[in-house]
């Protein structure tokens, strides 16, 4: 008989895993040392230079799945609130097995910070109008470049100045880079997996938006619940359960109840199966992570088929539904457009961008102040170009 805490420990790793904090640990150093604070770690301070960044309150006004434009509503998520219920979660992962809390906290929040306007539409067009000049743009890459050079708050050093665990983290959020291809990277540690503390946003970024784009589709109208309960059985599992328990509840805070329990299955799962890779790979200790042969942080398989199936869901009745559709060849024409008319003539550029031509060429100058903007701002450019 265990007793509540005793279930509740058997998810904590051994603390070896998580990522040391204290100014002398590797991953604390920062490419301009700075001396400690009194109070709060070198993580906890990177998550508030994040926080307190102009790029990350920019996020608030790029879309994550509905634009204004494709559905008046105040409620579908933002890449800022997207962004904040990764943190929730990722945080929760995290204290919960025993990591590095603050860590984590800086990297769920500065994921998405390298996101162009019009969410994945606009990233693939700005990628797209680069490749004409040999180019591609790269979110993970770009936020690298927000953090270290773009940023400007600090009288001491460009950028934000933060520590190494936290830029390996975004350079590894999504993909590994091969280190023959990007030695520009080298410090990063390519041939190494990334700590646990980054493993778990990339996995914690797909659980928040595959659950959120569910209850935002069903919103906007676009997606329909009969369909949902139809395919995605660990959904349809959910809802039967919440419809027992509460009989005479409306559809939609069943609705709520299952995905909210959707949520907390996937979340549990995925903390769960990191546990079991653990045991299972003998890994005691940072070392043996690094050097493990791929990332531990994932869904069991049969939770992984959930995961799959919920994806491909919102790809074919949501990502790729006519009403996205109309955005993402919105996106198309007005980030061509105005990248072709700026590359043109770049004195069309503000100063500050106008200043960046000679160090990093025309065509990535240009790509860097479209992917800056939110929205609206880039809406405003279009209408200009228009008149
Ligand atoms: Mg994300």
């Amino acid at each position: 008989m265990t007793s509540h805490s005793d279930s509740h420990t058997a998810f904590a790793l051994p603390p070896a895993l998580a990522v040391p904090t204290g100014d002398s640990e590797p991953l604390s150093q920062r490419a301009f040392p700075e001396p400690p604070h009194a109070y709060r770690s070198e993580f906890a301070r990177d998550a508030a230079r994040i926080l307190h960044a102009k790029a990350f309150r920019r996020l608030a006004g790029k879309t994550q799945v509905f634009s204004r434009r494709a559905i008046e509503s105040d409620h579908s998520r933002s890449r800022l609130t997207h962004t904040l219920e990764v943190s929730q979660i990722a945080r929760t992962v995290a204290s919960t097995l025993g990591l590095n809390v603050p860590l984590v906290e800086a990297l769920a929040l500065v994921h998405d910070i390298g996101h162009p306007p019009f969410g994945h539409a606009g990233e693939a067009a700005l990628d797209q109008a680069l490749r004409a000049h040999g180019l591609g743009f790269d979110h993970n890459l770009h936020a690298l470049r927000i953090v270290t050079t773009f940023e400007e708050r600090y009288a001491g050093f460009r950028g934000l100045n933060l520590t190494l665990g936290v830029r390996e983290g975004i350079v590894k959020h999504s993909r590994d880079y091969p280190a023959d291809r990007f030695p520009e990277l080298a410090e990063y540690l390519l041939n190494q997996q990334p700590p646990l503390e980054a493993q778990l946003i990339d996995i914690a970024d797909e659980i928040a938006y595959l659950t959120a784009d569910l209850e935002d589709g069903l919103a906007a109208g676009v997606l329909r619940l009969a369909d949902i309960d139809d395919q995605l059985p660990l959904f349809s599992g959910l809802y039967a359960e919440a419809r027992q328990r509460y009989p005479a509840a409306p559809p939609r805070l069943l609705t709520n109840e299952a995905l909210k329990q959707m949520l907390n299955a996937l979340v549990t799962d995925l903390m769960q199966e990191i546990a079991a890779q653990v045991k299972a790979r003998h890994i005691a200790s940072l070392e043996d992570l690094r050097h493990a042969p791929h990332r531990i942080a994932r869904l069991s398989e049969s939770m992984e088929e959930h995961r799959r199936q919920t994806k491909a869901f919102l790809y074919a009745n949501l990502y790729l539904s006519p009403v996205l559709e109309a955005e993402h060849d919105h996106a198309v024409e007005v980030i061509q457009t105005l990248f072709n008319e700026w590359t043109a003539d770049p004195r069309l550029l503000p100063s500050d961008h106008i200043a960046r031509v000679s160090e990093e060429g025309v065509p990535r100058a240009v790509a860097d102040y479209i992917a800056g903007m939110t929205d609206a701002y880039i809406e405003q450019a279009w209408q200009n170009h228009l008149r």
